[in-house]
């Protein structure tokens, strides 16, 4: 069904990643250009990504009743299930840092860089959680990788948002 789905997402090889190379020092040098670079992280805050879709056809097929993007939420989550106070976020697994999981792995090049922009995207949910559960809602993440196990996301959800909404 999401045949062509890494291909699409290959994000990494569109982004010149690709092209790293290394110089006399043995330094890896990031030849990512500006626009790549930006290409790249305009897609932490990109809509309607592939794993979102994925995640409001489960959703649709329960018969869960959600909005999408609600900006007058903290962090403008991706579903909102208004009668259970519920929030979801589909979270990629290399920008929000996923434990443990194999796509949330470190550039090899320019770590500073990444490292800075980890901990911040890490802050970031972080706050954005509080601020929900402050405001009264629940707040649940799915991640990009969950949404490449089909069969296993609608009990996911079933779990994460419980009655029918
Ligand atoms: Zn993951």
């Amino acid at each position: 069904m999401f045949a062509g789905y890494e291909e699409k997402f290959d994000w990494q090889s569109h982004a010149g990643f690709a092209n790293d190379s290394y110089d006399k020092s043995g330094m890896a040098v990031d030849r990512l250009n500006v626009a790549q670079r930006s290409a790249a992280m305009s897609k932490i805050a990109r809509k309607n990504t592939r794993p979102e879709l994925v995640v409001r056809r489960a959703a649709h097929a329960l018969g869960l009743r959600f909005r999408l993007h609600r900006r007058d939420l903290p962090g403008t989550p991706d579903l909102v299930f208004p009668r259970l106070r519920k929030a979801l976020f589909v979270h990629g697994c290399f920008w929000h840092r996923h434990e443990g999981c194999r796509l949330a792995y470190n550039p090899r090049s320019n770590r500073e860089f990444w490292e800075a922009k980890f901990a911040r995207n890490v802050a970031r949910d972080a706050r954005v959680l509080t601020e929900l559960r402050e405001a009264g809602w629940d707040a649940e993440v799915i991640w990009e990788c969950e949404t490449r196990q089909p069969d296993m996301l609608p009990s996911k959800l079933k779990a994460l948002i419980g009655g029918r909404a």
